[in-house]
């Protein structure tokens, strides 16, 4: 198994501008074993040959407790997951992420986990987790569990939106991350938004999806309503977005997460709940 080295990143430029937590730190790199068609960090690494699907890095886990004891304080955010899954399979074997959320409570600091699996879900993590510390977001593409296993190869989605009604029911901080938002699989029967508006949760993030020359080659859907360029990816234009974030309701807060400028300045002043933090994390947190 290859250690994975470049673990702890502050993310810049266009994305780290606009993004609340760019301090990311990831405990599985080079390769993420849930293999979505549609993956950013896979166009970005894998024709370089440095994505290996099947058998990814894992950090060395003295290094990453020296890494948050040395980079972070009490009170800070780092997000888990942000590159690859931290809740990967072999999370079961490694508990790579386990070991780093321990570390985290140790020292007061808060963190957000992004993930496609069930596993956060589990009662020893649950029972790890601080609910004062802890932001979990579950992401879900589609409600058909057989039509998501051909293009990801993450948790079904029933089993995650179960997780997600769990963390909620437990009062953890959690959200629905729909994202990437794909509607073209609505009109294909693939994304239920009445299961969806029914999910037990009060927060919902929305992210749509973005493409590039490779996500394009990958991910075979009907391109047609994407038409607007910007820094090498092609989005759906403003109008369309608006018109499908419409079509989900019921959640207490609806919050969007853009890569886009102009649609970013427009989420943050007519949608988002919160104009500083596109991620509407709850700030509850005391020592
Ligand atoms: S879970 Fe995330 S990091 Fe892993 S393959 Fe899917 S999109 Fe990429």
């Amino acid at each position: 198994m290859k250690e994975f080295q470049s673990f702890f990143k502050t993310v810049k430029g266009n994305e780290g501008n606009k993004c609340h937590y760019p301090t990311r730190l990831d405990t599985y790199g080079c390769g993420c074993q849930h293999d979505c068609k549609y993956c950013y960090a896979k166009s970005l690494l894998d024709f370089r040959k440095l994505w290996n699907a099947s058998e990814p890095s894992v950090v060395n886990i003295q290094k990453v407790h020296r890494t948050i004891r040395r980079n972070l304080k009490e009170g800070d955010i780092v997000r888990l997951g942000g590159m690859t899954d931290c809740f990967q399979p072999l999370e079961r074997h490694h508990r790579a992420t386990f070991h780093t959320i321990e570390e985290l409570n140790k020292q007061n600091i808060g963190y957000l986990i992004v993930t496609k699996s069930d596993m956060v879900a589990d009662d020893d993590y649950m029972a790890l987790m601080r609910k004062d510390l802890a932001h979990i977001q579950i992401t879900v593409t589609c409600t058909d569990d057989s039509f998501c296993r051909l293009y990801e190869k993450a948790t079904p989605p029933t089993k995650r939106i179960a997780a997600i009604e769990k963390l909620q029911s437990a009062g953890f901080d959690v959200q629905l991350r729909l994202s990437p938002y794909i509607p073209q699989f609505i009109e294909k029967g693939v994304l239920d938004m009445g299961i969806i508006n029914n999910v037990q949760c009060d927060k919902i993030l929305v992210e749509f999806l973005r493409v590039n020359t490779w996500i394009r080659k990958w991910f075979n859907i009907d391109y047609s309503d994407y038409t607007f360029n910007q820094s090498g990816y092609i989005h759906m234009p403003l109008e369309l977005k608006i018109k499908y974030l419409s079509l989900i309701k019921g959640f207490k807060e609806l919050t969007v997460c853009e890569d886009v400028s102009e649609h970013y300045d427009y989420w943050q002043r007519k949608v988002n709940p919160n104009r500083d933090d596109c991620c509407n994390l709850r700030k509850n947190m005391s020592f």
